[in-house]
């Protein structure tokens, strides 16, 4: 890092529910921080990733996406996507390869309009790997219409390819500056954090319909055994009715099982030990629309 000419800044990512924020920011990082899953807003608050090479130092914000609140929750996540794009020093914006600007984008060019002189904003057109190519050039056309973006780069964050591209753009647009983390620091979440995410990641993966959203992990007991390579972890999946909770447990307790199996499997990845899992279920009736609930999840 003697690098003179070392360049340093801030990135919020913003784009709606579901078009690859995640995925992208995991295959930047190269390792599974953000919970992704194919059932919109699992990410739910801002989470710095950290990139780190020779040049530069970037500080992603995957920020939980902007979209019209319409419960307590909402209004958090709201706040909490403007707040990161207010800190940023570049903007990025992400949309898939529809062919039309619907309703939840059209709610966010709005919002970026106020950015358009003030920030950079680079425009990632994600999951070219499912159009063709005269398509996605009708795609590029239709954002290019918007007079807003610095930058339209087509991408696949699946198949890693246009994310080196995007890196260098970044570059080219961030300031001088110091190096703000260790060089192998890729998050500012702690284990305990991301614990609880991966499990949530789990039973999204496997819940359907309307019980995924209700859903909230609390993280009990995280607590390395002494002298042992091993961590006891007990964790509580929150629902939101009574009757989700017999859903999350299945039928002889087939589905806790397997999301607890795939949970523990994740976390000793993770944290490159041992871990004793304990998950238990629980009723918090409605708690999206209870601040003191939201709070205690660790949205706040
Ligand atoms: P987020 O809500 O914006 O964070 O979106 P996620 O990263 O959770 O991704 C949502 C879904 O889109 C997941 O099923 C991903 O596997 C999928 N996805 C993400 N990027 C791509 C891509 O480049 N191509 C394809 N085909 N699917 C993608
Ligand atoms: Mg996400």
């Amino acid at each position: 890092m003697e690098n003179n000419n070392f360049k340093s800044g801030y990135v919020s990512i913003v784009g709606r529910p579901n078009v690859g924020k995640s995925t992208l920011l995991n295959e930047i990082i190269g390792e599974k921080i953000s919970a992704i899953s194919s059932k919109p807003q699992t990410t739910r608050q801002n989470i710095t990733f950290i990139y780190t090479d020779s040049e530069a130092q970037i500080i992603f914000l995957d920020t939980p996406g902007i979209q019209k609140p319409k419960n307590k929750l909402g209004e958090y996540m709201l706040e909490e996507s403007k707040a990161g794009i207010e800190d940023a020093d570049v903007i990025t914006y992400i949309v898939d390869t529809s062919n039309i600007i619907g309703k939840q984008e059209r709610v966010i060019i709005d919002i970026l309009k106020e950015y358009k002189d003030k920030l950079p904003i680079i425009l990632l057109i994600n999951k070219i790997d499912t159009v063709k190519k005269e398509d996605l050039l009708q795609v590029i056309d239709m954002y290019n219409k918007e007079e807003i973006f610095d930058e339209i780069i087509p991408i696949s964050a699946l198949n890693a390819d246009g994310v080196d591209i995007y890196i260098k753009t970044v570059k080219d647009y961030l300031k001088e500056g110091p190096i703000f983390y260790p060089e192998d620091m890729i998050t500012d979440r702690n284990e305990r954090f991301i614990a609880q995410e991966l499990i949530r990641e789990k039973a999204l993966k496997y819940l359907q319909e309307e019980v995924p959203h209700g859903i909230a992990v609390e993280i009990e007991k995280f607590k390395k055994r002494e002298e042992k390579d091993l961590y006891d972890i007990n964790a509580i999946i929150y629902v939101e009715r009574e009757s989700h909770k017999g859903i999350v447990i299945g039928k002889n307790g087939q589905m806790l099982k397997k999301i607890a199996q795939e949970s523990r499997e994740s976390i000793e990845n993770l944290i490159g030990s041992q871990v004793n899992l304990q998950v238990w279920i629980k009723v918090d009736k409605n708690w999206r629309d209870k601040d003191n609930s939201v709070k205690r999840f660790g949205y706040n």
